[in-house]
């Protein structure tokens, strides 16, 4: 998944998490806990129901879970507003694959050339990109 980006903007491996993430499937949870009631329908959902591997609920296959989402939506934006404010810097930086770094995290060794984000809060625990 992590690819180089061929982008010169954004980091393009949080652009197609976005992508690929349609909020739809939190819906589809309410649904499914409401009616539990209608056996047949609830039977049909199934085969189209898996929990989230990050955080355990209900959610869409081949669809990212709608409490995923959202973390992932809010942070995305707190990457996206660190990397504006150091594309707009005195040193810009020429297009190299960005690494995002969390506090007290130090760049691995390969990371050396790319492109250092530092964001100055704790990685969230569900934020991995292996
Ligand atoms: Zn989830």
């Amino acid at each position: 998944m992590m690819e180089k980006p061929e982008s010169n903007e954004t980091p393009s491996f949080l652009d197609s998490i976005f992508w690929m993430a349609v909020p739809k499937s939190r819906r589809t949870i309410e649904v499914n806990r409401c009616r539990r009631r209608n056996p047949s329908k609830l039977e049909k959902l199934k085969g189209n129901i898996d929990v989230c591997p990050q955080c355990g609920n209900l959610k869409q296959k081949h669809v990212l879970c709608g409490y995923c989402y959202e973390k992932v939506k809010q942070e995305t934006a707190i990457i996206r507003k660190q990397m504006w404010i150091m594309e707009r810097g005195p040193h810009r930086s020429p297009t190299v694959e960005s690494v995002v770094l969390y506090k007290g995290e130090k760049p691995r060794p390969e990371d050396e050339g790319k492109r250092i984000v530092e964001i100055n809060r704790k990685r969230p625990s569900w934020f991995t990109l292996d």
